[in-house]
């Protein structure tokens, strides 16, 4: 079954203890940013954002397991990562292949890496080991678990998405974004009102149709999607709706919802105009990025 958005396999080292798993792709960066990711040192990264003396690894914002370990100790929160990382071209790139309305690309103005506690990654470990180990997808070229990026766009009811903005997470109930930062995702949240999906968490590899969900305050000039590390597993190719689903089909992990266009050939797209993927467990996803850019006028 054909799994569509799927990310090139990672071509650095993907254990479970690499830090996050953040993961780059150094040719493709290298390539569209020949000049600007390299130091004047010669090596590729930006300062560790805990220590700021020891260069960060080129998949992580941190330089190792310490500093890694310490940051966690403070509790989630947001750790800006500089415009010089890898990490940071290649998710400028992202964002902008995913880019498929007819507004232009908006700037991105600044992104931060989400910094949670250990156990959100061992849960999420836990969750993806378990699925490789069912659908041993590692065979198949994919990541272990068929782990993709996904974006997912929500409310800001804080000062994140302001230009003054130093990252600081706010309480506020009705922040969505700051919830997901400080607790993740939970299906519990999704209230009465679900998706054509049923009760799940929504994703996409479209990140203008992510955006299409990002609101603020409206003094607010800035917007925010999440880049989020979703466990795909095998993914359930559905095209109409069912929004009383609770868990996936039998036999799969995921519904991977196509759009009409795909189906229609020709015709008139109805329906659902971008992919979603939709997961039915808490710990099938974990935010990685918030991307804070600044919508274009049509
Ligand atoms: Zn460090
Ligand atoms: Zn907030």
């Amino acid at each position: 079954m054909p799994l569509f958005g799927q990310r090139p396999p990672a071509t650095q080292s993907d254990s479970s203890s690499s830090i996050f798993s953040f993961r780059s792709n150094k040719s493709t960066i290298n390539k569209a940013h020949p000049s600007t990711n390299q130091n004047a040192g010669g090596t590729i990264g930006q300062l560790c954002v805990v220590c700021m003396v020891s260069t960060a690894r080129p998949d992580s914002v941190f330089c190792g397991t310490t500093c890694m370990t310490r940051a966690q100790s403070f509790g989630p929160h947001l750790a800006a990562l500089q415009p010089t990382h890898p990490l940071y071209h290649t998710i400028t790139e992202l964002f902008g292949k995913g880019w498929s309305h007819d507004t232009p690309i908006p700037v991105i103005e600044k992104i931060y890496a989400v910094v949670a506690p250990e156990n959100r990654h061992n849960f999420y470990r836990t969750y993806r080991n378990y699925i490789e180990s069912k659908r041993k997808l590692k065979s198949k070229s994919v990541k272990p678990g068929n782990e993709q990026w996904r974006w997912h766009g929500t409310y800001c009811g804080c000062s994140i998405t302001t230009y003054e903005s130093r990252g600081a997470i706010c309480l506020a109930p009705t922040c969505s974004l700051c919830g997901i930062i400080r607790n993740s995702y939970d299906i519990a949240w999704s209230g009465r009102k679900w998706g054509r999906y049923g009760r799940g968490i929504y994703t996409t590899c479209t990140s203008s149709k992510a955006a299409d969900y990002s609101r603020t305050t409206p003094s607010n000039p800035l917007k925010a999607v999440i880049l989020n590390d979703v466990v795909v597993g095998k993914g359930a190719e559905i095209a109409g709706d069912m929004p009383n689903m609770t868990e996936p089909p039998s036999g799969y992990d995921s519904v991977l919802a196509i759009p009409s266009k795909r189906l229609h050939r020709g015709g008139a797209p109805r329906g659902l105009n971008y992919d979603e993927t939709v997961v039915y467990n808490n710990s099938a996803i974990r935010p990685m990025f918030i991307i804070l850019y600044l919508p274009l006028p049509a």
